[in-house]
């Protein structure tokens, strides 16, 4: 799991992927360094804010992959858009490369 991952997830969920990237990263540098500060002395203090720190990122992944663009449409599987026919992710409910929103071919 990777920044750029969440950003290219934002971006396939129609999020500001720049935004969501730079909050996730500074939340990161605030979480990872603040609670070194503000922990206890101790020889798992620097690990224990590691740790913390990757929680929320999986807890901002999750929330971008199943909260941001809930309620839109949603592919079953990998889909072609259907404008540029580039391959999007079944996670993404607009077009990575065109930002054309997923469309179900039934309703096409
Ligand atoms: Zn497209």
């Amino acid at each position: 799991m990777q920044f750029t991952g969440i950003t290219a997830l934002a971006r396939g969920r129609g999020a500001n992927a720049l935004l969501t990237g730079i909050l996730t990263v500074a939340s990161y540098i605030v979480l990872e360094f603040g609670l070194i500060v503000l922990l206890p002395k101790g020889e798992n203090r620097s690990l224990i804010a590691v740790a913390a720190a990757w929680t929320w990122i999986a807890l901002v992944f999750i929330f971008v992959r199943f909260v941001v663009g809930g309620g839109m449409p949603k592919p079953d599987s990998k889909w072609n858009c259907s404008q540029c026919r580039y391959l999007n992710d079944a996670s993404s409910v607009i077009c990575e490369a065109c930002q054309q929103p997923w469309k179900s071919p039934d309703k096409a």
